[in-house]
């Protein structure tokens, strides 16, 4: 089996930051850069400090002020950089150039000087008007954001961060947060010891090493790793089922409808539970869209918090046909034979497609940044084949037996 994963050499620095290099033949390197803290280190009161913080801190790198500059040089090289996408429990930034030593230097240097060496009381009202409009882009009316919260606050509960903003915070927030609240969150959390570095490149690790300690990653600052934290239990949902008339809200028409079911899921094995989302997803779009024509787009996913999963079955649905919907889903969900049949396949499709793995080294270096976010190592295919392989149904239906009636929040959005 290709395994590029197991190309990976890992090396922590004496500064405390970590690094995965692979090594190959092409004349190029690549960097993803994670902070292992994102939206969720936000504190009450000051939700979208970590995505604000992302937008200054590109602006104030110490010995490289000029940001236009900045992103200049890596585009001059023909290469690119990303200058940080905010997530729930993580920051990532990257970028890409040609393999020169001198050019990989300057490039490290840039980044290592703006992530460990910032000044962030600069452009903190220019990034805050600019935050404002990015919220409004995506929520150009206020209540659209507590409608897109809605399954959250029911779930989760009225007091939890996700059940009333997302990582972009919202206006109130935006506007308090203070740049020494920006600073106090940089001074936690952007430190070595809390930072992964996964790159790839024709150089060996030693020499990807010795750039990387003396560019501005090198810095000795005093930090911790921010741990993967304790599972959640569920809440029991305030209630299964609510609905809400957007033309009521919004003063629109529209003849679509939106069925949205949920479920905080306590952590489980990940493997297993995307076995689950996908083989409900196979027999619940078959049914809903291919045969019996009751909606154009039909999806069933999760997405891992850390603390709890959010499992997700839904779509959006012609009006007169919304309320059709959930006994199906019901009915479905109950035909546990069909969903082991289903299950078999799914199965032997992953693990076909795992054996084909063919994917070329900036996207394998993605995809091993993103082990390194969720799970705080990279994992070899032959183990996440492993680990596929030794999923079965009854585990799948243990995770089942947990998605009851009793725990599901089922929103209807009505025209
Ligand atoms: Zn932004």
């Amino acid at each position: 089996m290709y395994d590029p994963f197991k190309t990976f050499e890992k090396r922590v620095l004496p500064n405390g930051l970590t690094l995965y290099h692979s090594r190959h033949e092409r004349p190029f390197f690549h960097a993803y850069v994670t902070i292992h803290a994102g939206g969720r280190e936000d504190v009450p009161g000051k939700e979208g400090t970590a995505h604000f913080l992302e937008h200054v801190v590109s602006y104030a790198s110490r010995d490289y002020p000029d940001y236009l500059e900045n992103r200049k040089f890596f585009t001059s090289t023909g290469g690119w950089a990303n200058f940080g996408t905010t997530g729930h429990f993580s920051t990532q930034y990257s970028f890409f150039l040609p393999h020169d030593l001198d050019i990989v230097k300057k490039g490290a240097d840039i980044f290592g000087t703006m992530l460990l060496g910032a000044r962030i009381e600069h452009r903190v009202e220019e990034e805050r008007g600019i935050i404002l409009q990015e919220y409004s882009r995506q929520f150009p009316d206020e209540k659209m954001l507590v409608l897109n919260r809605t399954s959250y606050r029911i779930g989760l509960g009225e007091n939890h961060r996700l059940s009333h903003s997302t990582v972009i915070g919202k206006p109130e927030s935006i506007k308090a947060i203070t740049a020494s609240d920006l600073q106090a969150f940089y001074d936690r959390y952007y430190v070595p010891a809390n930072m992964s570095v996964v790159t790839s490149g024709s150089m060996t690790v030693e020499e990807v090493v010795e750039i990387i300690t003396a560019s501005g990653f090198g810095a000795s600052i005093a930090g911790v790793r921010n741990g993967i934290p304790e599972p959640i239990i569920p809440p029991k949902p305030s209630k299964n089922y609510a609905e809400e008339s957007v033309s009521k809200l919004f003063s629109i028409k529209t003849q679509q409808a939106t069925y949205d079911k949920t479920w905080v899921l306590p952590v489980c094995d990940p493997d297993t539970v995307s076995f689950l989302a996908k083989t409900l997803s196979q027999v619940i779009s078959d049914e809903i869209r291919e045969k019996r024509s009751l909606a154009y787009s039909f999806s069933v996913s999760f997405t891992n918090y850390q603390e709890f999963n959010f499992f997700y079955i839904g779509g959006d649905v012609s009006a007169d046909k919304a309320r059709e919907i959930d006994p199906i889903v019901r009915e479905l969900m109950a035909d546990i034979e069909n969903l082991k049949k289903v299950f078999e396949e799914v199965k032997d499709r992953r693990l076909k497609s795992l054996a084909l793995y063919d994917e070329a080294v900036e996207k394998y270096t993605e995809d091993a940044a993103e082990d390194v976010e969720v799970r705080q190592r990279i994992l070899t295919n032959q183990e996440v084949y492993e680990n596929a392989e030794k999923v079965t149904w009854e585990d799948v239906e243990k995770i089942l037996a947990l998605l009851t009636p009793e725990q599901a929040v089922l929103f209807l959005q009505m025209p």
